[in-house]
């Protein structure tokens, strides 16, 4: 049995006629649940009756397990659970006038990052493409802005679940209608999922997790540095730019004492060199995981790093956090009943 956002057009078509239902039963279905991106029991234009029938054969792919609140109710966490028992988390950021949600692409993650609690807990297994589809329109059903972006940041690497991913990418784009540069997908290094990437129809924006200007540090934050050093990772980011004339982001959680020295700042701008369109550095104070002793970098500190970024040519913005008092701030996503 298909999920509920797992069924694309044509399946609802054939769903419907298998139904004995005419077939503009079958787009007021699609509109109402893509184009409108309401729930489908406030479908009102479709008969009570075809709806139940309809919720039996389209079940959804998640039960909320807890729904938390934080930041004055503009930030929302789930922890979902599937029907075999994984549990995810996925993340909603409203704004004035519009909203941003942070997917997982997979339950757990096998990436072992040493200051990330998915990494943490590690890997249980990929996400579909229709149970990512499903976060961001249960996301949206719970905000009244519309959701106008889309990040992969929550639990996973989305470059090891890279077909999921891009076939999400695709239906966010084709039936939801986002455009191409407000999907991010963020990965840790991939180097075969960033070229998959480069090839992919769609310009989305790519954002690289570094953390580090060497390769010394950076693998003992990241092991899969040892696979994928910096400077491979770097190069497989410049095509990307190169291609789709695209700048591309890069994440850094600032450490204190550990990467958030004036010389490590020089040294990154130096290695980000050679972006078409500029790099840009998005400096995340690290939020606090169990599994890691290390501290957030204070504000000057992160505000000094940043200046000397730009000193060498490099975009740098200093991301506010939210959604610490809930642990749905980055690398805070573990799917543990609260
Ligand atoms: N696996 C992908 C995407 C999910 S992680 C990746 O690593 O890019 C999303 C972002 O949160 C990444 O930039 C990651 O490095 C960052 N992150 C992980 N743990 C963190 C922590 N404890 N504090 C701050 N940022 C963290
Ligand atoms: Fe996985 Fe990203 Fe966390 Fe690393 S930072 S363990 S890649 S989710």
């Amino acid at each position: 049995m298909t999920t509920r956002y797992a069924a694309r057009q044509p399946q609802l078509e054939s769903l419907i006629t298998t139904l004995g239902e005419p077939a503009y039963r079958a787009r007021q279905l699609y509109e109402g649940l893509y184009r409108q991106r309401r729930p489908l029991d406030e479908l009102t234009n479709i008969p009570r009756v075809l709806l139940a029938r309809l919720a039996d054969e389209l079940p959804l792919a998640f039960t909320v397990d807890t729904m938390q609140l934080a930041d004055d109710d503009t930030t929302a966490k789930w922890l979902w659970r599937a029907a075999d028992g994984a549990q995810i988390e996925t993340v909603l950021m409203r704004y004035s006038a519009r909203a941003t949600v942070c997917v997982s692409s997979q339950a757990g993650c096998a990436m072992g990052c040493t200051f990330c609690a998915t990494g943490q807990a590690g890997f249980e297994r990929h996400l579909s493409a229709g149970e990512i589809v499903e976060q961001v329109l249960r996301a949206q059903h719970a905000s009244p802005q519309r959701v106008s972006n889309v990040v992969f940041m929550g639990m996973g690497e989305p470059l090891a679940n890279t077909e999921a991913v891009l076939d999400a990418c695709t239906r966010l784009h084709d039936d939801l209608g986002l455009s191409a540069r407000h999907l991010t997908v963020s990965t840790v290094g991939m180097v075969p999922g960033i070229e998959r990437l480069t090839e992919f129809e769609l310009p989305v924006t790519l954002a690289v997790s570094l953390h580090a200007p060497d390769d010394a540090l950076r693998e003992q934050l990241v092991p899969l540095n040892r696979r994928y050093p910096l400077a491979a990772v770097l190069d497989a980011a410049r095509a990307y730019a190169e291609r789709k004339g695209r700048r591309v982001s890069f994440e850094y959680a600032c450490i204190d004492g550990v990467n958030d020295l004036p010389h490590q700042a020089d040294a990154l701008a130096g290695r980000l060199t050679g972006f078409r369109g500029g790099a840009h550095v998005n400096l995340i104070p690290l939020n606090d995981t169990a599994g890691y002793p290390g501290r957030p970098s204070d504000g000057r500190r992160i505000a000094a790093f940043a200046d000397r970024l730009r000193a060498g040519g490099v975009e740098a913005t200093v991301r506010r956090n939210r959604g610490t008092a809930i642990d749905a701030a980055c690398g805070q996503l573990r799917s543990r009943t609260p």
